[in-house]
C-alpha cells in the first residue's frame, strides 16, 4: 500500500463534546483501493471518527488530509464539495421515505451535480441492475426489505462517484438473513477497487475482505494491522479481551 495514493491521511485527530474527550489523537492513513475495517467496543468513538472524516462533526484539533488538502479548515461550499466526494452509508439507511427508489437515487446528482434527469435515471437503472434491484425502481422505501433498503442506500452513494466510501455498521439494523446480501455487495465494491472504511461487527467481513483492521477503544487506535495480525496474533490486552467476546 505504501506507494498507493493517500486518499485520507488523519493526523492526531481529536474531538471533544464539551468536556468529554471522544477522540484522543487518531492517526492513520487510508490508501487508494484499500479496504479498512474498524472494530472495537461500543462507545469507543468509531462513529464519531467516521463523522469527523465526513465533516458531519467538526474536529476539535488535528488534520484530515483528503487527497492532500486539510479539510478541517475548509468552510461553506467547500464542505459540500468535499462531502460529495465521499459516500457515507449508515446503519439506518436514511432513505427519503416520501420518494420512490428512482428519485432517491437521482435527487442528489441532479440537484447537486447538475446532472440531467435522464442521464441520472440511466445511471440509476444501470446501478440497480448491477445490484439485482432493477425491478424496484418504482418502489417506496416502506415497500422494501431492510437488505434492499441498504443496497439502495449504497447505490445512492455510488450515484455520486465517490472517491472513498464510509460505512457505519451497515448491517447492524438488518435481520440476520439479510446481512449476507449487503456484505456481498460491499465485497463486490471492494473487488472493483473502491476505497472503503467500514465500521463493523461482522468479524468475518473484517477478516476476509479488509486489507487492514483498525481496533479502536476509548477514543484511540490501540492496534492496527493485517487481518491475520489482528485476529490471530492480537497484542493489546483490550483487543484480546474484545475478540474473546465477539469471536
Ligand atoms: P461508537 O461508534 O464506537 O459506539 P461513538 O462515536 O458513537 O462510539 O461514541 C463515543 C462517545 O462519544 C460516547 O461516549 C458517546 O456518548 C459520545 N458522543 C457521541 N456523539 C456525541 C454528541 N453529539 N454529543 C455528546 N457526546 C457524544
Ligand atoms: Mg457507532
Amino acid at each position: 500500500m505504501e506507494n498507493k495514493r493517500e486518499i485520507l491521511k488523519v493526523v492526531d485527530l481529536q474531538k471533544k463534546f464539551h468536556k468529554l474527550e471522544v477522540l484522543k489523537g487518531i492517526s492513520t492513513t487510508f490508501h487508494e483501493n484499500e479496504v479498512v475495517s474498524i472494530i472495537g467496543p461500543s462507545g469507543g468513538g468509531k462513529s464519531t471518527f467516521l463523522r469527523c472524516l465526513n465533516l458531519l462533526e467538526q474536529p476539535t484539533s488535528g488534520q484530515i488530509l483528503f487527497d492532500g488538502t486539510d479539510i478541517c479548515t475548509i468552510k461553506g461550499k467547500a464542505i459540500d464539495h468535499c462531502r460529495q466526494r465521499m459516500g457515507m452509508v449508515f446503519q439506518q439507511f436514511n432513505l427519503f421515505s416520501n420518494m420512490d427508489v428512482m428519485h432517491n437515487l437521482t435527487a442528489a446528482p441532479v440537484r447537486i451535480k447538475g446532472m440531467s434527469q435522464s442521464d441520472a435515471q440511466e445511471k440509476a437503472l444501470e446501478l440497480l441492475a448491477k445490484v439485482g434491484l432493477a425491478d424496484r425502481a418504482d418502489a417506496y422505501p416502506s415497500q422494501l426489505s431492510g437488505g434492499q433498503k441498504q443496497r439502495i442506500a449504497i447505490v445512492r452513494s455510488l450515484m455520486m462517484d465517490p472517491e472513498v466510501m464510509l460505512f457505519d455498521e451497515p448491517t447492524s439494523a438488518l435481520d440476520p438473513e439479510m446481512v449476507g446480501e449487503v456484505l456481498d455487495l460491499m465485497r463486490d465494491l471492494a473487488k472493483d477497487g473502491m476505497t472503503m472504511a467500514v465500521v463493523t461487527h461482522e468479524m468475518g467481513f473484517a477478516r476476509e475482505v479488509a486489507d487492514r483492521v483498525v481496533f479502536m477503544a476509548d477514543g484511540k487506535i490501540l492496534e492496527e494491522g493485517s487481518p491475520t495480525d489482528i485476529f490471530d496474533h492480537p497484542q493489546d490486552p483490550r483487543l484480546q479481551d474484545f475478540l474473546s467476546k465477539v469471536l
